[in-house]
């Protein structure tokens, strides 16, 4: 197995999309740094759950990733521990929707500090170690908010689209040392923070909650499902692979069709 023994941060891997991709990656016997917010115990769980399914060695850093000293901390307790971060996936990220007049600027910065600068800051940290091994996977998870824009978004798009432009950047300084860096763009995703909209939304707008999914959430999306973690996992894995090796600088849109009209 290509991916057996490496190791990889996933950041904001305690829920949802980073969970799906910290699943899939251990699958292919990849140590792994899980990374986010939560209650300790849980966590604790699904660290234990990696190990035991996988067979692999998992453990948790509670790095804030806005705050640029806690990723590099995040970063030396990985190398301590696998010697060198072959895959960073840059996934955390939080959203604040208001129309751009009234948007406030303290949100603007968290959104700017979490969705876009700890990219760059975890980046330049794990660089010089891949450089070594003249082997790297960056996997960012940018949004089809990183190739296009919504009403009200104005700090997530921005965002979004920056790392879109930083992944291009890092593809083409990093190409000379067997580094790729590639960005994976969802449409709406099944994860837990998206189901817990449902009932609030099919209330407000007095429709059920099957109508919401269909109406509201999957609106855009030609094929009417949620992208789902598992698929995201797998082009994690597909993107990590040597099949993927020239693969390099691309916003790759997983989103049922969304961005393709
Ligand atoms: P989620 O809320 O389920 O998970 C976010 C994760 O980030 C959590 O583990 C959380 O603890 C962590 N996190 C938040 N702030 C952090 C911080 N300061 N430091 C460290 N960890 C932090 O969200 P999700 O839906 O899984 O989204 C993950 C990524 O995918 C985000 O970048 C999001 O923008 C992107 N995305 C999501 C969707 C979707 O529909 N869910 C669509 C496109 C892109």
């Amino acid at each position: 197995m290509v991916l057996k023994s490496k190791s990889a941060i996933i950041t904001g891997s305690t829920s949802g999309i980073g969970l799906g991709i910290a699943h899939a990656l251990a699958k292919e016997g990849v140590n792994v740094v899980i990374n986010g917010f939560g209650q300790r115990d849980e966590i604790e769980d699904e660290r234990l759950e990696l190990e035991k399914t996988y067979q692999v060695k998992a453990i948790y850093s509670q790095a804030d990733i806005s705050k640029p000293q806690e990723i590099r901390e995040m970063v030396k307790t990985a190398e301590k521990a696998f010697d060198v971060v072959d895959i960073l996936v840059n996934n955390a990220g939080i959203q604040h929707v208001q129309p751009i007049d009234e948007f406030p600027d303290e949100k603007w910065d968290a959104i700017m500090a979490i969705n876009l600068s700890s990219n760059f800051h975890a980046i330049k940290a794990c660089v010089p170690g891949m450089k070594k091994r003249k082997w790297g996977r960056i996997i960012n998870v940018s949004s089809v908010h990183g190739v296009i824009a919504s009403p009200y978004k104005a700090a997530y798009v921005s965002a979004k689209h920056g790392v879109v432009g930083l992944t291009k950047v890092a593809a083409l300084d990093l190409a000379p040392f067997g580094i790729t860096a590639n960005a994976i763009c969802p449409g709406y995703v099944d994860t837990p923070l998206v189901r817990k909209q449902i009932p609030a939304q099919a209330k407000e707008y007095k429709i059920s909650e099957s109508e919401v999914i269909e109406k509201v959430l999957l609106k855009d999306q030609f094929i009417k499902e949620f992208v789902n973690v598992q698929d995201l996992g797998a082009m994690t894995v597909f993107l990590c692979s040597d099949a993927a090796r020239m693969l390099t600088g691309q916003a790759l849109c997983i989103d049922g069709g969304w961005t393709a009209h």
